[in-house]
């Protein structure tokens, strides 16, 4: 281990790693609710994300829809930050990612699928809200650029809801209490471009240090978790997350 590395990474064998919007802007997503986030500057944006608005309204579902397109666009990739965390797990350290995001980049850079809870869920799924059956989000954009702008359930003609959490939907019960299991158990929390101002996930923070993990916060801005944290990094993502997954892996080998 190099003397620059921080005490803390010493004797770390199971990391929580908590992250938001903030790990995914350098890969082109927007972050939503930050101060200058899409919905701060565009409060009519947000109002497709109510899921009494999608549900009832074929408006508001078209724009959605034209929206996701905009997230699934070729040139959207994990960044820096996604393939460090997944590097530190192929490394033998347990790694269990809890996401805020719905972008799915944590799998795509390599971290296993059974590692990431995915705490608001996925944009990869779309769900028909009357029989339930499942299409894939990519095959559900391709009708939608052939011209079904509110593309119904191939099955029985439903409304289609991506698997997501939306305004006025809470967490899966059960996703949530594992989170928190993770959480309790983990050495190291890494919270990681998260304002932290969203619950219950925010919370998990607080679970974690009370069972004695070490809290660390790699956020631009402050968060009502700093005061918990052993420290608080600044620096962007891109370059902290690497550097604090290097320093785990030396102090581990
Ligand atoms: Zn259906």
């Amino acid at each position: 281990m190099d003397g620059n590395s921080p005490a803390w990474v010493r004797g770390v064998s199971r990391v929580a790693v908590l992250t938001g919007a903030g790990i995914s802007t350098d890969s082109g997503i927007p972050d939503y609710r930050g101060p200058s986030g899409v919905w701060t500057r565009d409060p009519e944006l947000a109002e497709i994300f109510n899921r009494e608005r999608f549900v009832a309204d074929p408006g508001v579902r078209r724009r959605y829809w034209r929206h996701i397109g905009g997230l699934y666009r070729a040139d959207v990739r994990p960044n820096a930050a996604h393939r460090a965390l997944a590097e530190l797990e192929a490394s033998g350290t347990a790694v269990r990612i809890l996401t805020q995001n719905v972008d799915g980049l944590h799998q795509r850079a390599g971290s296993s699928p059974r590692k990431v809870l995915e705490l608001h869920g996925t944009l990869a799924t779309a769900r028909c809200l009357r029989c339930g059956a499942t299409e894939p989000t990519p095959q559900v954009l391709e009708r939608v650029a052939a011209g079904a702008d509110d593309p119904p359930c191939l099955k029985c003609g439903g409304t289609l809801q991506p698997a997501v959490v939306m305004f006025g939907q809470f967490l899966d019960s059960q996703v949530l209490s594992l989170a928190q299991n993770i959480a309790r158990h983990s050495q190291l929390f890494l919270a990681v471009g998260t304002s932290l101002t969203v619950e219950p996930s925010a919370g998990l923070c607080a679970a974690a240090v009370e069972c004695g993990a070490t809290l660390v916060i790699v956020n631009r801005d402050p968060t009502p978790y700093d005061e918990l944290a052993t420290e608080i990094v600044r620096e962007p993502i891109g370059t902290a997350l690497p550097r604090i997954c290097a320093a785990l892996r030396s102090a581990a080998a």
